[in-house]
């Protein structure tokens, strides 16, 4: 079959590679789309997670591997002791991989499972003709969502978990910095939750439109500082989610967020950051994290499903395996503003 296959920085090879093999309790699934995800982009320029020096922690496994976790299909062969499940079932999945035993895992916090890995970087993923995944983590996708608005289900998901450990949103002031699909998501579960009002901020105005149809308010940070904005509107916000993962937005951040109030870490910091405690603890200003997701793709496709969130306004562009380099992480290099999500269309 033919996958996407990561052998290092700048190095992703479409090639002819061996079906997986379905063990027991897995299925393997027949791709139809698949989709960009910014670590997978991470992953093209590096820093990557993907092991080039030694095994990964959970799976035993380093490059060449297929990269990908976002997608939609259909299953194709069952393995042993699956239930609830059936051979053209369409689904789409969580590429959490976790040991099973530990604390976290044994809770049900398997997103935090302390030999986490995730498909596409620990283990082959999505970017190819068939996938396996372990059945316990499958969603059906409803009838009424297609296969390609399907693919946004994943990336909506870390929104709606952020948003939950977030805590109650409802009659909030939220601000979202970094106007990407991660920020989308967090501005779509912020206001369905029942925020207020969600700003979204982002230099440039090509998200503005789409915030402002989906009823919030867009900001251009190119034109005036983030600080300006948020001391004229009079009110420091309750909530702000930082989606970027840069030094300037993490101040931003801190600089905005009123007292007692809550900034949700979503941006991938290349850096490590400095951090300002004085300024958070004079305010008891709290600093939360968020790490992928469990079920709440399911709560992703419901929103697409009755229409709360167009899945189709959010892909950009879409490619094939063939042309995934080039139109695909290429393009991505050198537009970066201009994509929320690209999709890769496999198997339709
Ligand atoms: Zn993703
Ligand atoms: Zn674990």
């Amino acid at each position: 079959m033919k996958a996407a296959v990561w052998h290092g920085y700048k190095d992703v090879r479409i090639e002819e590679v061996e079906q997986p093999e379905v063990k027991p309790g897995c299925v393997k699934i027949k791709v139809d789309y698949a989709g960009i995800c910014g670590t997978d982009r991470h992953e093209y320029v590096g820093p990557n997670f993907i092991p080039t020096q030694k095994p990964h922690r959970l799976t035993g496994r380093m490059a060449p591997l297929t990269i990908g976790h976002e997608f939609s299909g259909v299953i194709a062969e069952l393995g042993e002791g699956v239930t609830g499940y059936k051979v053209g079932d369409r689904v789409t999945a969580n590429g959490t991989l976790c040991c099973g035993k530990c604390p976290a895992c044994k809770s049900g916090h398997y997103n935090i499972c302390e030999k986490l890995g995730f498909v596409g970087v620990g283990d082959d993923g999505t970017f190819a003709e068939y996938v396996t995944f372990q059945a316990e983590r499958l969603f059906h996708i409803p009838e009424n969502v297609t296969q390609r608005q399907a693919l946004l289900a994943e990336p909506l998901a870390c929104g709606i978990h952020a948003t939950r450990l977030v805590g109650d949103v409802a009659g909030k002031y939220v601000v979202v910095i970094g106007p990407g699909i991660i920020g989308l998501a967090c501005f779509f579960a912020a206001k369905l939750a029942g925020a207020e009002k969600v700003l979204v901020a982002g230099i440039g105005n090509e998200r503005e439109e789409l915030v402002r149809r989906c009823g919030g308010e867009y900001l251009d940070t190119g034109k005036k500082p983030l600080e300006e904005y948020i001391s004229e509107s009079g009110r420091m916000a309750d909530v702000v989610y930082e989606c970027v993962g840069i030094q300037p937005t993490l101040n931003n951040a801190l600089h905005i967020v009123c007292p007692a109030g809550k900034i949700m870490i979503m941006g991938v910091f290349e850096k490590p950051p400095v951090l300002d405690m004085n300024l958070l603890q004079e305010g008891e200003r709290m600093l939360l994290t968020s790490q992928a997701h469990t079920d709440e793709i399911g709560a992703a496709l419901d929103y697409i499903s009755q229409g709360k969130i167009n899945a189709e306004e959010l892909i950009t562009r879409e490619v094939t395996l063939d042309t995934l380099v080039e139109d695909g992480f290429e393009e991505l290099l050198r537009n970066p503003s201009k994509h929320i999500k690209i999709a890769i269309r496999i198997g339709m």
